[in-house]
């Protein structure tokens, strides 16, 4: 009973203090594209999420009936909600709207390294544009993110799936075996693909081809199979003008193509994307996104929406593979009273630095300067100030430089000018 429940984690203040700071480089990211930040709650109507997937997502959900009988589900995603708010209260604003959360998500997966029952999700709902310009923007703040947290070796492959339609059409694939299809496509399970695609009935050297084009990153190559239709034709285009941008405005250069991205046909449509850290290993994947078709169906009026879902939890691990160096929590000063008559004394200066937005500890024990110092050592800080009846009497303070060792007694009045100079 006093255990964690199983797939969630606790964080230590030194977790939090990093995954702040990388909160926060992803917020600064997010706003320098032009996005606002919006919150949305963490349970919503198990309906929200039913009406596109199914009731089979619910074997997924952490959903339940509250005191008055409604049917509640903790969120397992933030694109079903955010689009809920913007069909509630956001339809009239102005085009592109251009949305982003972090937030906490519950999904009842098997845990595992890199997938939880709890976690943190980054992303963003573009609504209002669908421009070629649009999504190359969109996949490249995803790409910049992960660029800006610090991410080094990671890939990023575009899919569509106007294309892998156009494949079962020409294929003749039905509704019911392209599920079937669909789960090996995903999983790039390419061997047990070509099987089902035998006993479909296609010829060995169809069936191969299809496999091959899955698997291949060559526009011309996707092009001749589908002899350049023209909504394939159309589709190829875009996605050109998408990889142009990419790499010449955007200075990605390793962009693929990758047709056998298909994130659930169900719910995406057109272009899709996913990032993928390979070090990460069976959970490698970083963030997926694309182009979808929610805001019918939650009773607004069409138009265009795209977005992306970066894995918070999983972005820290693939930095941890590369033993990056976190920032760990400090202290700008640590006071010590000499005796109980300075301790008074000791708040009122801790409160006056406060006020400068120095981050100041107060010895609370009364344990002795040795100690003090042993204990501000442990926490980081930069500088200890010891204050003893002495210096009280001539107005000054004993500042300790907490790296080399140094002490001097300076004037109270001259310590804030003094501390900001060795801030800098
Ligand atoms: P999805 O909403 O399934 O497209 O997921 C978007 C991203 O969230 C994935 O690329 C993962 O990085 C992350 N993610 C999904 N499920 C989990 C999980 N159970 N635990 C940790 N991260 C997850």
């Amino acid at each position: 009973m006093s255990q964690l429940p199983r797939g969630t984690r606790d964080f230590t203040p030194e977790e939090m203090y990093i995954r702040r700071y990388i909160e926060e480089s992803i917020r600064k990211t997010f706003l320098s594209f032009g996005y606002g930040e919006v919150q949305t709650p963490t349970f919503e109507h198990l309906e929200l999420f039913t009406a596109k997937s199914g009731q089979s997502i619910i074997n997924e959900l952490y959903n339940f009936t509250d005191k008055s009988g409604r049917e509640l589900t903790l969120r397992p995603e933030l694109t079903a909600p955010v689009i809920r708010f913007y069909v509630e209260r956001l339809q009239m604003e102005p085009k592109p709207l251009k949305l982003f959360y972090l937030g906490n998500c519950f999904r009842y997966d098997r845990p595992q390294k890199g997938r939880y029952r709890e976690f943190w999700q980054a992303g963003c709902e573009l609504i209002g544009a669908d421009t070629p310009e649009a999504y190359a923007e969109l996949i490249a703040l995803a790409y910049t993110i992960l660029h800006n947290i610090g991410l080094k070796d990671f890939h990023l492959n575009l899919g569509n799936l106007s294309l892998i339609q156009a494949l079962f059409k020409k294929l003749s694939v039905s509704v019911n075996d392209q599920k079937n299809l669909l789960p090996l496509i995903d999983k790039s399970q390419f061997d047990e693909l070509l099987d089902a695609l035998k006993c479909l009935g296609l010829s060995s050297q169809i069936a191969e081809e299809v496999v091959a084009l899955l698997q291949t990153s060559d526009i011309p190559q996707i092009q001749n199979f589908f002899n350049d239709t023209p909504e394939v034709h159309k589709e190829l285009l875009k996605l050109r003008q998408i990889i142009t941008l990419l790499q010449q405005s955007f200075q990605i250069p390793d962009v693929s193509v990758k047709l056998s991205i298909v994130r659930g046909l169900d719910y995406y449509k057109g272009l899709v994307f996913e990032i993928e850290a390979p070090k990460l290993g069976a959970e490698k994947q970083l963030c997926g996104g694309g182009s979808y078709d929610l805001v019918g169906l939650f009773g607004g009026k069409d138009v265009p929406t795209a977005g992306f879902a970066i894995g918070f939890d999983r972005s820290i691990l693939a930095l941890e593979t590369q033993n990056v160096i976190f920032p760990k929590p400090a202290l700008d000063i640590y006071i010590i009273p000499y005796d109980e008559t300075c301790i008074e004394k000791s708040f009122e200066l801790a409160q006056l630095l406060r006020k400068d937005d120095y981050q100041v500890d107060v010895d609370l024990l009364r344990r002795g300067i040795g100690k003090s110092l042993k204990f501000a050592s442990t926490k980081n800080a930069r500088h200890a100030i010891i204050l003893g009846p002495d210096e009280l009497n001539r107005n000054v303070v004993m500042l300790r430089d907490m790296r080399s060792g140094e002490q001097q007694s300076i004037p109270v009045a001259e310590l804030l000018t003094y501390l900001k100079k060795s801030r800098t």
